[in-house]
């Protein structure tokens, strides 16, 4: 069984997202989503991106639940750097 290591990318696995390169930094800029924004989440994963805005929208935009639409939107909007 394998652990996944507190900030370690290597065992998290993202079966959605065929592009998704688990070595390459990533971000997704909050502005993309919600216009005036200047919060930017960066990570290795998707998935790490995608916890992090989760995070943020619920502490910034009052946002409890981000809906479909937005996971999607998110998905597009991340990009490498
Ligand atoms: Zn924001």
């Amino acid at each position: 069984m394998q652990k996944t290591i507190r900030g370690c990318s290597v065992h998290v696995v993202s079966i959605c997202d065929v592009r998704n390169q688990e070595d390459q930094m990533k971000e997704l800029r909050c502005k993309d989503l919600k216009k005036g924004c200047r919060y930017v989440a960066r990570g290795r994963t998707i998935r790490s991106i995608m916890k992090k805005i989760k995070k943020h929208a619920r502490m910034k935009h009052e946002i409890e639940r981000i809906s479909a639409a937005m996971t999607r939107k998110a998905r597009v909007a991340i990009h490498a750097v």
